[in-house]
């Protein structure tokens, strides 16, 4: 484990800045780093909050964290309660009991309730409270095209207003409380507008993200039976159109096939992508939504609802497997997603928010849509891609609209990273104050690169680590409250005791590594499968008694930091040595010719299973036997021998999920190369990369 000590550079550092105690993380070598002292491993890089980031943030030091955390696990009641009721609306308050739940399978059924029997409504909490204190002509959407100069505002009256209209004509075709609706939408204004006007009248929407093949979607829509189906015409994705329609229509009749028909699509005409003449139509189905929803009033009674009524299902992004139906309720998911919003991202009322994440994904659920919301902000909706027309367009847009909170995913980083400083050091982007990170562990070197060139060294990179199934952040900085190690999701939120098991679930202590789980239930905890509870106990709870089972890996070190080692489907035993994917594609991915990297296991006779690795190199690195060499060095230097891949394949690209999630299950079969057993391909973003693989197998 010896990191090059040029990996232990960081620009921040402050030392007087208020230190972790000893209790949560006893940074007994700090001074030697801030020192500039050489490090022994990844562990030992530190990057401190500067002073005056610190002084002005939510929870300024550790101690300050130490304190609500300690109040947050001691009493859960008390803690979440106070937050849900100084800062929520709720027309009736919960019963006797803050929450109750059975997370041990020998006890009985997996249960989970918070504020049952609490009366409110989360459209409500987003927009009508936030207008009642004053925020009605403070801007909610930034709305910024595909193409540059095309953009849209809304403030929150006129979001109200557009709500109302669509949530009027929902109830007048008879969609009411409880009914699903499926959203198949891109980041138009309208899709919070729809999630928003489905919450209003206490429908249960369920946003597909329109990337998804018409049968992913008609898989969605059998499973659970909206009554509506909301979408648009087509949408422009850089210089592609895209005929959402289409592939709505062909999702219907696959769905009408399989029994279930559905009544009314509400369609959006998208102008600027194709015009109404040149969309195909469903007399009697398929209605005009700029035809009808204009028409109806700009005010509509809220449907108050029980804190345990459904909010919303979501299929999780399905890398392991069949899409999972994520089952999110009222009343918990809505304090949870405002709280984690609030002190993850440290945010003030000044705050220009943009989350880089579709609201097909949950991270655009809880946090473009609810969580900012819910805390009165200003948020920026962006429908086109990130590098079109150029690498720089992220950055344009941060400065055309201001943007102070960053957040996005280590692919979109990397891929950033390649292009090239010179697209992001031509713009200011000296408004941005914090960064985060959300969809896998990002490698220190990604991170570095977000913190120095993005950030410009200034800017805290809160790395969230959590789930759809967890409704809201687990693991994550609160910038500003302790130094910040990059490839590190830091500490617990409050509220949530995340344990590290071995096999047979017994807990560990200290420094180690395992099986990451949750005791106890939080607010935003998922309370079901939809329609397969028994699902839901097996996958999520009975692999280890007692806890939630998040399927992740987790090392702590020895100042009590966690570092998510990725899936624990994906880890590798090589001659007994555990090896999580993350690490080894993290060290690779630190050498400079290196883009990006996949690491698989294969079965080897000797060492059980052997690392196989496919790496895309940096734009305009050849193929070569040395770079080969050179890259299983580094893996040698930073991990160890027994880490190092036996083989490197090239990739021109890599297969990932339309979320941008590498997905192992299909690099594993080519790797062993059992090509006529790839399995289901149509969740990846792009099919034609597995071919491009397959070709280069034996180079
Ligand atoms: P499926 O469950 O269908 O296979 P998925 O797990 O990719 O899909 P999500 O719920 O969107 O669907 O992703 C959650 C997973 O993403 C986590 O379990 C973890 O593996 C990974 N992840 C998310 N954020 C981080 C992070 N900050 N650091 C490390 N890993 C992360
Ligand atoms: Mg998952």
């Amino acid at each position: 484990n010896n990191l090059p000590p040029s990996t232990a550079h960081f620009c921040h550092v402050d030392a007087t800045a208020p230190q972790p105690s000893a209790a949560a993380a006893k940074l007994s070598h700090l001074k030697a780093v801030v020192l500039g002292e050489a490090l022994a491993s990844e562990d030992d890089d530190v990057v401190v909050p500067s002073h005056e980031f610190s002084r002005q943030a939510l929870v300024p030091s550790m101690q300050k964290y130490l304190e609500m955390y300690k109040a947050s696990i001691e009493d859960p009641a008390k803690f979440w309660s106070g937050i849900a009721s100084s800062e929520f609306y709720w027309k009736q308050k919960w019963g006797d009991q803050v929450y109750s739940e059975n997370l041990d399978v020998k006890k009985g059924n997996i249960k989970i309730e918070w504020f049952k029997g609490g009366i409110t409504n989360v459209c409500y909490n987003c927009l009508d409270k936030n207008i009642d204190t004053g925020l009605g002509d403070k801007i909610a959407i930034y709305w910024e095209s595909n193409e540059p100069g095309f953009d849209a505002t809304l403030t929150y009256s006129q979001l109200l207003h557009r709500v109302c209209q669509l949530a009027n004509y929902l109830k007048s075709i008879g969609v009411r409380k409880g009914d699903a609706v499926v959203v198949y939408l891109p980041m138009l204004m309208e899709l919070p507008i729809t999630m928003l006007a489905c919450a209003r009248i206490g429908a249960v929407h369920s946003v597909v993200f329109a990337g998804f093949s018409a049968e992913s979607l008609a898989q969605r829509i059998v499973d659970c039976k909206p009554k509506v189906v909301i979408t648009c015409n087509a949408v422009k994705r850089g210089p592609k159109t895209i005929h959402l329609k289409d592939i709505v229509d062909a999702a219907l009749t696959e769905s009408a096939n399989n029994g279930i028909s559905v009544d009314v699509c509400l369609t959006y005409e998208n102008q600027s992508a194709l015009k109404r003449e040149n969309t195909k139509w469903q007399k009697g189905r398929d209605v005009w939504w700029e035809d009808v929803v204009p028409k109806y009033p700009t005010s509509c009674d809220v449907e108050w609802v029980d804190a345990e009524d459904p909010l919303f299902l979501l299929y999780t992004s399905g890398s392991t497997g069949k899409p999972k139906g994520v089952l999110h309720t009222t009343g918990g998911y809505m304090v949870y997603a405002a709280t984690t919003f609030k002190y993850a991202f440290d945010y003030k009322d000044s705050d220009v928010y943009w989350c880089t994440a579709d609201c097909g994904w949950i991270t655009g659920h809880s946090y473009v849509t609810y969580g900012p919301m819910l805390n009165g902000a200003t948020v920026v909706v962006f429908e086109g891609a990130p590098n079109y027309p150029d690498p720089g367009r992220c950055w344009d847009i941060v400065d055309k609209f201001k943007v102070t909170i960053f957040y996005t995913a280590p692919t979109l980083v990397r891929s950033l990273m390649r292009d090239g400083n010179e697209h992001v050091t031509r713009y200011s982007r000296k408004s941005l104050r914090v960064l985060g990170s959300v969809g896998e562990p990002i490698n220190p070197s990604a991170w570095r690169w977000l913190f120095n060139v993005v950030g410009g060294s200034r800017c805290p990179i809160s790395d969230t680590w959590w789930q759809t199934e967890t409704g809201g952040f687990m693991i994550t900085p609160l910038p500003g409250a302790w130094p910040q190690k990059p490839g590190s999701a830091t500490f617990p939120f409050f509220g949530i005791q995340p344990v590290i098991v071995d096999e047979k679930g017994v807990e560990l202590d200290g420094e180690c590594s395992g099986y990451l789980c949750v005791k106890h239930s939080w607010p935003g905890a998922f309370r079901t499968l939809y329609g397969d509870h028994e699902r839901y106990e097996t996958t999520y709870f009975k692999p280890f008694s007692g806890y939630y089972f998040t399927g992740d890996g987790c090392r702590r070190d020895k100042d009590g930091y966690h570092w998510l080692t990725g899936r624990v489907d994906d880890v590798i035993n090589v001659s007994g040595h555990r090896i999580g994917t993350a690490e080894v594609e993290s060290a690779l991915v630190s050498h400079p010719h290196c883009a990006e990297a996949a690491v698989v296991g294969i079965e080897h006779e000797v060492k059980g299973q052997s690392i196989y690795a496919f790496v895309t190199p940096v734009e305009g690195i050849a193929y070569s036997d040395e770079l080969r060499k050179s890259l299983i060095l580094t893996v040698r230097q930073q991990i160890g021998a027994f880490a190092a891949p036996d083989k490197i394949h090239w990739a021109p690209g890599l297969p990932k999920t339309r979320s941008g999630k590498i997905m192992r299950r299909i690099l594993r079969k080519i790797a062993s190369r059992q090509l006529d057993e790839l399995g289901d391909t149509s969740t990846l973003a792009d099919p034609g990369v597995v071919d491009q693989l397959i070709e280069l197998a034996d180079i």
